[in-house]
């Protein structure tokens, strides 16, 4: 052990020795102070979370036993040193606090804003098992991102030596941008290509500012330009380039992390009636288009009774993007109970103080419409919970005759994406599971076509940023490793 590593473990038995654990566990969580949602029911802008100060994150990170055998990081799917940046919180070392972030997660600013803390490191930590409340991991993540990136001191990581072998990414999203980071990293000359005119991915398309602003996201693509990452958009590989022609090019690696785009749809009668679209397009069209604004080119319908069908992290977004668009009645439908819906708790809570209203245990059966062929009616059919199905989930089952009307002036569909057949259907011999994701070595995410790597939501189907992110550092260490053979 040299002097400094051991500096730091006795600066952390001393700062362990400095408090009883029973004193830390009597400490109520700190609560993020929100926006009013009285007020921001009607702001698209504006972010709802408003943040920790720095002596409201010193004190969560008091709550933090720093365990000997930290459970919260078995939670953690980049392996985040949890307990040593909340001691360097503790301490009010906030931007030692950063750098240990950054050893392992590329994006912390946006981890702290979306993750599912409360189903990942939150719910491991050894609060929970004496029936006490989480460390609020997430919400010190964000603290601790926001606080380097107002004050400054924007550590930019040291590069290798530039290699000149050429990289090439599809995509930018968070699989994208986080393996685009460690290969810049390691020396190689990295470009990013983007079908959109906006880099980001989901972060920017999908996700609403009033959860995470693209000023947050905008600092992260611009740490990566930093350091050499090059970004090309309006480039649609497959259709503007194809993955021949930047092997012809000089490219020695793709990867791909093109998500999964594709919205899928009920297929049920009048589900093409206007005013039905699918949560993709709806917020792609208010995100990227400013299809709100009044003078917009293609404006979006501004509906008063809409519903929302689908009960994940887009549902929520597309049901209050909508109520802050002037909705007075502004509905989630969904077909299981409230337990079941895997959009992120904090989601729900907010969207509940916003006035959505939940139809839980309830499922579409068809839509109706007017002569102009606008659709003004949906048909319910009420359900109530079976056995557990394949996924854990008890399964929803009709209950016989017993059915709902409820008028509706826009439906947006939120019942799952399907990858982007584009990259699949242009290359020649590129193994794809019968659900269209892409097949990969799972320790080394390495396709069967030895150059081209993948990761992200086109391998795992519809999940989360924080998975996505974590793939593409893997993809990065193992082409690196292939590269280098
Ligand atoms: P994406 O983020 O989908 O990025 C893929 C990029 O590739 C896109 O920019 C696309 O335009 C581009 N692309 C596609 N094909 C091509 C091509 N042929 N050529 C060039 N570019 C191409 N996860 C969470 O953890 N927490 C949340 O709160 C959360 N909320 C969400 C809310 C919404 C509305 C949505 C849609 C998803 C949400 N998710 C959330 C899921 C999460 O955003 C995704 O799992 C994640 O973004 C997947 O990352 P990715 O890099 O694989 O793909
Ligand atoms: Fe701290 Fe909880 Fe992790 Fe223990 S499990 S180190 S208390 S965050």
């Amino acid at each position: 052990m040299n002097i400094t590593e051991e500096r730091a473990q006795q600066w952390r038995v001393d700062l362990r020795n400095a408090m009883k654990a029973k004193e830390r566990t009597g400490i109520p969580r700190v609560h993020m102070p929100e926006l009013d949602p009285q007020y921001r029911s009607h702001t698209l802008f504006e972010e709802v979370n408003l943040g920790l100060t720095p002596e409201m994150a010193m004190q969560e990170a008091k709550r933090c036993l720093d365990c000997a055998n930290p459970t919260c990081m078995q939670g953690c799917p980049v392996g985040i040193y949890i307990p040593k940046f909340v001691k360097q919180v503790e301490t009010g070392d906030f931007l030692a606090a950063a750098r240990t972030l950054k050893e392992t997660s590329a994006l912390p600013a946006v981890c702290g804003r979306v993750c599912p803390q409360e189903k990942q490191c939150e719910a491991q930590c050894i609060h929970t098992k004496m029936n006490k409340d989480a460390v609020g991991i997430g919400n010190l993540e964000r603290f601790v991102a926001d606080y380097e990136r107002e004050s400054g001191n924007i550590s930019v990581p040291e590069t290798a030596p530039a290699n000149g072998i050429k990289i090439a990414v599809v995509g930018s999203g968070p699989a994208g941008l986080s393996f685009a980071g460690d290969m810049a990293k390691l020396g190689y000359d990295v470009t990013v290509f983007e079908a959109l005119h906006e880099i980001g991915g989901v972060l920017k398309y999908g996700i609403p500012e009033f959860r995470l602003p693209n000023a947050i996201v905008d600092v992260e693509i611009n740490n990566l330009k930093a350091i050499g990452v090059k970004f090309i958009n309006n480039c649609i590989v497959g259709k503007t380039i194809t993955i021949d022609d930047l092997k012809a090019d000089g490219f020695k690696g793709v990867f791909v992390g093109s998500g999964a785009g594709l919205p899928r749809f009920m297929n049920i009668k009048g589900e093409n009636l206007v005013g039905i679209m699918s949560s993709n397009e709806y917020l792609t069209r208010v995100n990227l288009m400013d299809a709100s604004s009044e003078n917009s080119d293609t404006p979006v319908f501004l509906g008063k009774k809409v519903a929302v069908i689908g009960g994940g992290n887009t549902a929520m977004d597309s049901v209050r993007t909508a109520r802050r668009l002037g909705a007075e009645r502004a509905m989630i439908v969904y077909r299981r109970s409230e337990e079941e819906m895997p959009a992120r708790l904090e989601e729900v809570k907010h969207a509940k103080e916003e006035g959505i209203e939940f139809m839980t245990l309830r499922n579409p059966i068809d839509f109706k419409g007017n002569v102009q062929g606008r659709v003004v009616q949906m048909t319910l059919q009420v359900m109530e919970l079976g056995e557990p199905d394949a996924s854990g989930r008890r399964s929803p089952v009709e209950v016989p005759g017993k059915t709902e009307t409820i008028e509706v002036d826009e439906v947006i569909i939120s019942v799952g994406v399907s990858p982007n057949p584009l990259i699949p259907q242009s290359v020649t011999g590129l193994e794809v599971t019968k659900w269209g994701t892409i097949v990969v070595n799972n320790d080394t995410m390495q396709t069967d076509i030895p150059m081209i790597f993948a990761g992200g939501d086109i391998v795992r189907g519809g999940a989360t940023v924080i998975l996505a992110m974590g793939d593409g550092r893997k993809a990065a260490a193992s082409m690196h490793e292939w590269l280098s053979k």
